[in-house]
């Protein structure tokens, strides 16, 4: 039975969450709670704080943040129940959590046993039979032994309609047979989806078997589609999966590096030249889920394509997904597949193409966008914009003025200083008046002012620059806000989140302000959710709540709960902080204009110019008059 919620509340709140994490963390006294080093990344100085009055713990260094029962979780590797026990336990209640239970909770353990099964039976067809011999072959000749074969789950399914159905059929009820996508069905006859197919047996995370791609092997083959894949089942969702993940898992956290390739025979190749944390995708497009589950398992992504057309053009897709972790370019010389590469040169030269040969993004792109008519100024205006964008987001100040550099060598019509004013335009327009707040090994902050002078200015902002954010003066918090850069405008919306967690009464005031808007997307989500929760369930749950979020947006509850903020809150504080978050929104919308303004200067365009001035101006009165 699942343990009652009131139960796990008063397990919560029998513990001081130092106190327990203080069993695996050594913590020190510091300022409102305790400071450690952060067990979940490799740190020399202490980033990792737990703050007793929140019930919280946060760590500045890698983002991991949450409640008691998401530490045991992440520490221990186990679910919410099962922390809930350690916890329980650490305080001396008595708690019991029925595994059988837990196993009819999930309502699909039969598709996994099927998968499992299944799995097995392709292996062994492998390993043992006379076919299986012919096709151990064929693998050889591919570079695949059978020790390698076994460790990757390789099989064969039979070359007959039905063996793998009259193998499982008595097994299994019909229900599951039909749902496990693994039997065509018609005229009541049941038929096996893989015949004569060599087979990839696809893990989730957790290693259990969710399905199959299979992959014709023969050379007068000539069914169609070289691979055939498991449909969608309640277990397998083709473009959610990350193949090879559950294996490469642990190295992936150690080395905080994951290779993505395009093919299933890539990551085989690559653990042969030694490379243990690489995964592929089901040929589809990477999508946001994909880089979710990277992100919370390692801080760079190396992208491994063949240098084709259609290889370089995903990957340029697949950069406008990856987000919130670094990225790196590997692109395997002649057009050849990772695999392919390791055949023709040897394991030791793929591993060290994909260790010692990556691009940046900013690399790769200039590298793929660069026009190939450089005489004509439209051409190069483009390109300048769109690398203009990519090297505004080089994190690197030094690495951003050697892209810069060569960018210049690139642009026979364009000097240093316009490529210098046009990425610097692009940070603006992004980041209005960043500020970051990086933390030293004492905890304290300060300020850097990244954008304040570091460039040169020309004529365009130079005629609208500076005086715009000086105003609001709110309070300017020195400890412990995290080391991700956030605008002023998202510190006032995660300044008024806060207050609206710990203080009811603002909560509901502003929850009946319809005026109150965010300009950022996701501290915009968390309001909304944090509204809707407070209107269902009357109040924010500091467990619940937090629990129902996706990861993304939980993260954010941490970061914003974990700020340290002036107990005592003005009398007026809320009044400022929504006048300034207008404020905010005009600046913005000017941000926008100017960069634009810039663009028509570029172009020669007077009259529009004159027009986005005019507007600029109207704003920043609308600013004065308020
Ligand atoms: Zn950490």
């Amino acid at each position: 039975m699942a343990i009652p919620k009131e139960e796990i509340t008063e397990i919560r709140n029998s513990v001081n969450i130092a106190d327990f994490i203080g069993q695996f963390v050594a913590l020190k006294k510091s300022g409102q709670g305790f400071q450690g080093l952060c067990p979940f990344h490799n740190e020399k100085s202490p980033s990792f704080n737990v703050t007793p009055s929140k019930g919280i713990f946060k760590c500045f260094g890698c983002g991991k943040g949450g409640s008691i029962f998401d530490f045991v979780m992440e520490y221990k590797k186990i679910g919410f129940q099962a922390a809930v026990k350690e916890v329980a336990d650490f305080a001396g209640i008595h708690v019991q959590i029925d595994q059988a239970d837990s196993f009819k909770a999930n309502p699909n353990a039969n598709l996994y046993e099927i998968n499992n099964q299944a799995s097995y039976i392709f292996e062994n067809y492998l390993l043992i039979t006379e076919q299986g011999n012919n096709a151990r072959d064929y693998l050889k000749k591919r570079g695949v032994n059978e020790k390698i074969a076994k460790q990757f789950n390789l099989g064969l399914s039979a070359d007959s309609p039905n063996f793998l159905y009259q193998g499982l059929s008595k097994k299994f009820e019909e229900d599951v047979l039909a749902k496990s996508g693994l039997f065509n069905f018609s005229n009541k006859q049941a038929y096996d989806v893989y015949q004569n197919r060599l087979m990839f047996t696809i893990h989730d995370q957790n290693g259990q078997v969710i399905g199959f791609s299979g992959r014709i092997w023969q050379e007068n083959d000539e069914r169609q589609g070289k691979y055939v894949n498991t449909t969608t089942t309640p277990i397998f969702e083709k473009s959610d999966v990350l193949y090879n993940l559950h294996r490469a898992k642990d190295t992936i956290k150690k080395t905080k590096e994951v290779y993505l390739m395009e093919g299933f025979m890539d990551v085989i190749a690559a653990y042969k030249s030694g490379i243990n944390n690489a995964v592929a995708i089901m040929g589809t497009a990477l999508t946001e889920k994909h880089i979710k589950t990277l992100a919370r398992l390692a801080s760079k992504i190396v992208l491994v394509t063949d240098g084709d057309k259609a290889g370089q053009a995903a990957i340029e897709k697949s950069l406008k997904v990856i987000s919130n972790i670094d990225v790196q370019i590997v692109k395997i010389p002649d057009a050849q597949d990772p695999d392919e590469y390791a055949r023709d040169h040897g394991a030791l030269a793929l591993e060290n193409l994909l260790i010692n040969f990556r691009m940046s993004k900013s690399e790769f792109l200039m590298d793929y966008l660069r026009p190939t008519n450089l005489n004509n100024v439209v051409n190069q205006l483009e390109f300048l914009q769109k690398m203009a964008e990519v090297i505004a987001g080089e994190k690197n100040t030094e690495l951003q003025t050697v892209y810069m550099r060569r960018l210049v060598e690139i642009l026979p019509d364009f000097e240093y200083n316009q490529v210098e004013q046009a990425v610097k335009n692009v940070i603006k327009s992004k980041r209005p008046n960043q500020k970051s707040f990086p933390i030293n090994s004492s905890g304290q902050s300060h300020y850097s002012n990244q954008d304040s002078n570091s460039f040169s200015s020309s004529s365009f902002s130079n005629r609208y620059e500076e005086s715009d954010f000086a105003s609001y003066d709110a309070q300017e918090f020195s400890q412990s806000l995290p080391t991700r850069k956030i605008t002023k405008s998202e510190k006032l919306e995660w300044q008024l989140l806060h207050r609206m967690l710990l203080q009811p009464d603002f909560l509901e005031k502003i929850s009946q302000d319809v005026s109150v808007k965010f300009i950022h997307r996701e501290t915009a989500s968390l309001y909304d959710a944090m509204i809707l929760e407070q209107l269902t369930q009357g109040m924010i749950d500091d467990i619940y709540f937090p629990e129902s979020l996706d990861p993304e947006l939980r993260n954010l509850y941490y970061d914003i709960l974990a700020q340290n903020l002036p107990e005592v809150i003005s009398e007026n504080e809320l009044d400022e902080i929504l006048s300034a978050l207008r404020r905010e929104t005009i600046l913005s919308k000017v941000e926008k204009l100017k960069l634009e303004g810039l663009k028509a200067q570029n172009e020669g365009n007077q009259k529009r110019e004159l027009e986005l001035a005019n507007e600029i101006f109207q704003l920043r009165k609308s600013l004065q008059d308020n």
